[in-house]
């Protein structure tokens, strides 16, 4: 369908034109001879521009039934002012594909935009500015410090005319101008110290915030794939040091695009949340969880052997088994919700990515021998 959208850039830009149209009337006479318009109608402009994005921005928020949180608000701002481009792409893709926005959408958009910022770029660019900030630091504390050596040296000079009462007046006043050039001279940099040490815990808390974002998956809150890695490399090493055991699991919800089909993404999305926060009641400092992708988790099992760690996976398994989930927006009942697992020993690989693809193969052949079930990869490879 090609029709104009009543809510959305298009429908915005038509009726700023009209409302500037409308006030252009009403303020022809407020224009000087040079055409410029004067400062009171500048001024009613402006108010008026921004009572019409507020309308505008209400209007897409209550069009969409999305909640008034401040990103919310910040995206709707970005697409009806098309100020960040992304945005405004990524939110009429969806809307041309599925006619509205949903929270979870909102925030999936907002999610993988702020991911997107966290290029090796702009991460090399805030190390940089904290490079920056610290060398500016280390400048002010050695500028302060050879103020302080000059001002010594004048003292002292003063001091020893004191002494041999050469000094007149003049001496005095100067040693009274050089102390408050000094005092007000280490205020200065005091400040800027401060103002600087401010900049930087600030800096380090956005890449705080940026490595968190990095590694987080933002519709379970899991960890994501690439944190799980990282993970599993440190836990390898560790743990073959201390000769502990370590299993890795992988685990696929059966047949879920069924549940997409039937429910709809978001009921979808929801089911993902609840078998996320199922399995993460078994994550712990022994057990790592996180969402590789789409519908697949990953488990890792440290001082657990496979048979242990897969006992662990079927219990959780059983208890998904025996649930009967009801989408709570909709108040419909969902068929049962299953999922498969593969289990493998990270020692028994080469490598433990090895290890992880076997469990993935492990897990392949649940699936084919009827899905709802848990293998241990040596028991099929051997
Ligand atoms: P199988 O038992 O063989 O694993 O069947 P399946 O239907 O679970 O597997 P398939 O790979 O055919 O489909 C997975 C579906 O998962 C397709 C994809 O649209 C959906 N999916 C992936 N990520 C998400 C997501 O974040 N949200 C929702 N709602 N669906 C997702
Ligand atoms: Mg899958
Ligand atoms: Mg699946």
């Amino acid at each position: 369908m090609s029709h104009a959208p009543t809510t959305g850039l298009g429908g915005t830009l038509a009726r700023w034109r009209q409302k500037l149209l409308a006030s252009d009337d009403m303020g022809a006479e407020s224009q000087d001879e040079t055409g410029r318009e004067s400062g009171p109608l500048r001024m009613r402009r402006e108010v008026e521009r921004r009572k019409a994005l507020y309308d505008d921005i209400g209007a897409f928020l209550f069009a969409h039934d999305l909640d008034l949180t401040t990103l919310n608000f910040g995206l709707a701002l970005d697409y009806i002012t098309g100020n960040d481009l992304a945005i405004e792409k990524a939110v009429r893709a969806i809307l041309q594909d599925k006619g509205r926005l949903t929270n979870t959408i909102a925030e999936t958009i907002i999610a993988e935009q702020r991911v997107d910022e966290l290029t090796p770029d702009s991460l090399s660019d805030m190390l940089t500015k904290v490079e920056g900030n610290l060398e500016e630091l280390t400048g002010l504390a050695g500028q302060s410090s050879s103020s302080v050596k000059d001002f010594g040296a004048e003292l002292q000079r003063g001091a020893s005319e004191l002494a041999e009462e050469r000094a007149g007046g003049d001496t005095i006043a100067k040693l009274v101008s050089l102390t408050r050039t000094m005092i007000e001279r280490t205020r200065d940099v005091e400040t800027r110290m401060r103002e600087g040490q401010k900049q930087t815990r600030l800096l380090q808390k956005s890449l705080e915030n940026a490595r968190k974002a990095a590694e987080q998956d933002h519709l379970t809150g899991l960890p994501n794939r690439r944190a799980f890695e990282s993970r599993l490399r440190e836990e390898a090493l560790d743990a073959r040091g201390t000769g502990d055991a370590l299993s890795v699991a992988f685990c696929d919800i059966d047949h879920f695009k069924i549940v997409n089909d039937t429910h709809g993404h978001d009921a979808g999305d929801r089911v993902l949340k609840f078998v996320g926060g199922l399995l993460s009641k078994i994550s712990g400092e022994k057990c790592h969880v996180a969402r590789h992708g789409g519908e697949e988790f990953v488990m890792l099992f440290r001082g657990k052997s496979v048979a242990e760690a897969a006992k662990v996976v079927d219990d959780a398994r059983a208890d998904m088994a025996e649930r009967n989930l009801v989408d709570r927006k909709t108040g419909e009942r969902l068929e049962r919700v299953t999922f498969s697992g593969g289990i493998a020993d990270v020692f028994g690989y080469p490598e433990p990515r090895d290890a992880l693809k076997a469990a993935d193969r492990a897990l392949y052949l649940a699936k084919q021998h009827g899905r709802n079930r848990v293998y241990i990869a040596h028991d099929i490879e051997e």
